[in-house]
């Protein structure tokens, strides 16, 4: 299968504060399937490293109040294109991320605190028919990939 994985679980160094989130289990399907990796943050523009940002009443704002809505719309968007040019059967994508998430993401008060949401990307993916799991949904992972 052709599965779009977030950038940073398999190696990149693309994350807000310039490191990887290598996930071994992930990175491992590359025995079996083709991986496409993606950063909707560096393909938003976005620097790498940058300043952590956050969902807040549909925004998504650094600490400081500066609204990066744009640029996390236009990777998600960009990130779309590329799914469906490879005609990528499902999504992996880091948990928690104001891109990436897509059960879990922080609220929007740097507090660490997390709830319920999708993040751009992910909700786009979504509301263009793309399943999305994240990376510690293993079991969700294996169902898919043993149903082809
Ligand atoms: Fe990883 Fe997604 Fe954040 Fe890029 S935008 S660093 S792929 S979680």
């Amino acid at each position: 299968m052709k599965i779009l994985v977030s950038a940073c679980l398999l190696g990149l160094a693309c994350r807000y504060d310039g490191k990887p989130s290598f996930n071994e289990d992930l990175f491992s399907l590359i025995k079996n399937h083709e991986l496409v990796p993606v950063c909707p943050e560096q393909l938003g523009g976005l620097t790498t490293p940058r300043n952590p940002n956050e969902i807040l009443n549909g925004k998504v704002l650094e600490k400081n109040g500066k609204d990066n809505s744009k640029p996390y719309i236009r990777g998600a968007k960009e990130t779309l294109h590329i799914a469906k040019l490879l005609k990528c059967d499902f999504a992996i994508l880091k948990e928690r991320s104001p891109s990436c998430g897509s059960t879990m993401i922080y609220d929007g008060t740097f507090t660490s605190t997390k709830v319920p949401g999708n993040g751009i990307t992910a909700q786009l993916l979504k509301e263009n028919g793309f399943i999305v799991l994240s990376e510690g949904n293993l079991d969700a992972i294996s169902a898919l990939l043993n149903k082809k």
